[in-house]
């Protein structure tokens, strides 16, 4: 069974920036890079907001930039899904879904979080085939076509943006009549030719079938009865499912799977969960900022006390 200092479960903005702190500190991380590489940041097509790049960055370019950095540094990567993770004694027992077992000292979960969904008929059978949640990812499909997204976000304005490159019309679902994005998202939105909005309203049911791909969906509302709306293309952005299942008997959660971690008297105990050792950063624990830069900063805090910890013991002889 191979034996590691530093484990780190997930490899978005957190999980990279944990490496490279981990791998600068000599403690050889290795990091599982889990279903999604590069976590939703690899998804988004332009980052405005990341300091030090005045004229923005790609998100995928953003994200292979710090993978870069964190294995110049020593940081090894592997594709995996953590199952289960164990204390015993000092260490944890970190059991892969191919059956591989490993043992680590610290244990960084930086996981990030899953699209959520909207659970309504239709969605799940034709997800993917009409349905998605990443106009980054299928938004050409739907050149000269109409679509239609969901949710009063940030995430659904630059969705819905996006999708102006290539559909020829883009209706905005929100179940209430008040966006929640922020002001300049809004504005962009709001303004944009393509895209018109449909307040107070929501999708009830997804028509169609995996062959023929989306047809339409029901759109319900307080005051009338479900009605058919045409559409090609139904986008989600209602908001993310954070993935912490696979340590829920080692953490305290919220009531929507949020880490919880230690109310600290200082801004770093903000990545410690109550088994020590055990540190959680990024937007697997943080439902409030969710952003690439405060993902980044509680990775660095995740490795930093991770270091802390180890250095009061021996070092781990690492990978077998
Ligand atoms: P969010 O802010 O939680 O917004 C989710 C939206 O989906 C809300 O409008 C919500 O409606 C709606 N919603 C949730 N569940 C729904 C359901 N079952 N049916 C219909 N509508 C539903 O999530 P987000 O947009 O993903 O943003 C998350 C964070 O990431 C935010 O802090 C945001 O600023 C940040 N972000 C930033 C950028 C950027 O700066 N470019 C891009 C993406 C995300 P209600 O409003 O009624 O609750």
């Amino acid at each position: 069974m191979s034996e590691h200092n530093v484990i780190i479960a997930g490899s978005g903005c957190a999980g990279h920036t944990a490496a490279i702190y981990a791998a600068r500190a000599d403690l050889a991380p290795l990091v599982f890079e889990g279903d999604e590489p590069g976590g939703q940041l690899s998804l988004t097509s332009e980052v405005e907001n990341f300091p030090g790049f005045p004229d923005g960055v790609g998100g995928f370019e953003l994200i292979e930039r710090m993978k870069k950095q964190a294995q110049k540094f020593g940081a090894t990567y592997q594709y995996g899904r953590i199952r289960e993770v164990q204390k015993e004694g000092s260490h944890f027992t970190v059991s892969m879904e191919d059956g591989q077992v490993l043992k680590t000292r610290t244990l960084i979960v930086a996981t990030g979080a899953r699209a959520r969904k909207l659970e309504v008929p239709g969605e799940a059978e034709l997800f993917g085939q009409g349905v998605s949640s990443c106009a980054t990812c299928d938004g050409a499909f739907y050149r000269e076509r109409e679509v239609v997204v969901v949710g009063g976000g940030d995430s659904a304005m630059e969705e819905a943006l996006f999708l102006t490159r290539f559909a020829s019309k883009v209706t905005i679902i929100h179940r209430r009549d008040a966006l929640r994005a922020s002001k300049i998202m809004q504005d962009r939105a709001l303004k944009h030719p393509k895209i018109v909005f449909l307040w107070n309203s929501w999708v009830s049911e997804v028509k169609g079938t995996p062959e023929e791909g989306v047809t339409g969906v029901m759109i319900s509302s307080k005051d009338k009865p479900p009605e058919l709306f045409k559409t090609d293309g139904l986008f989600l952005g209602i908001g993310h499912v954070p993935n912490s299942d696979f340590v829920k008997d080692l953490v305290d959660r919220d009531e929507d799977g949020y880490i919880r971690t230690i109310p600290g008297h200082t801004p770093t105990e903000i990545v410690k969960t109550r088994t020590p050792g055990l540190f959680a950063c990024g937007d697997v624990v943080d439902r409030r900022f969710r952003q690439a830069i405060s993902a980044a900063g509680m990775g660095c805090m995740a490795a930093m006390e991770a270091e802390e910890l180890l250095a009061s013991h021996a070092p781990a002889s690492v990978g077998t």
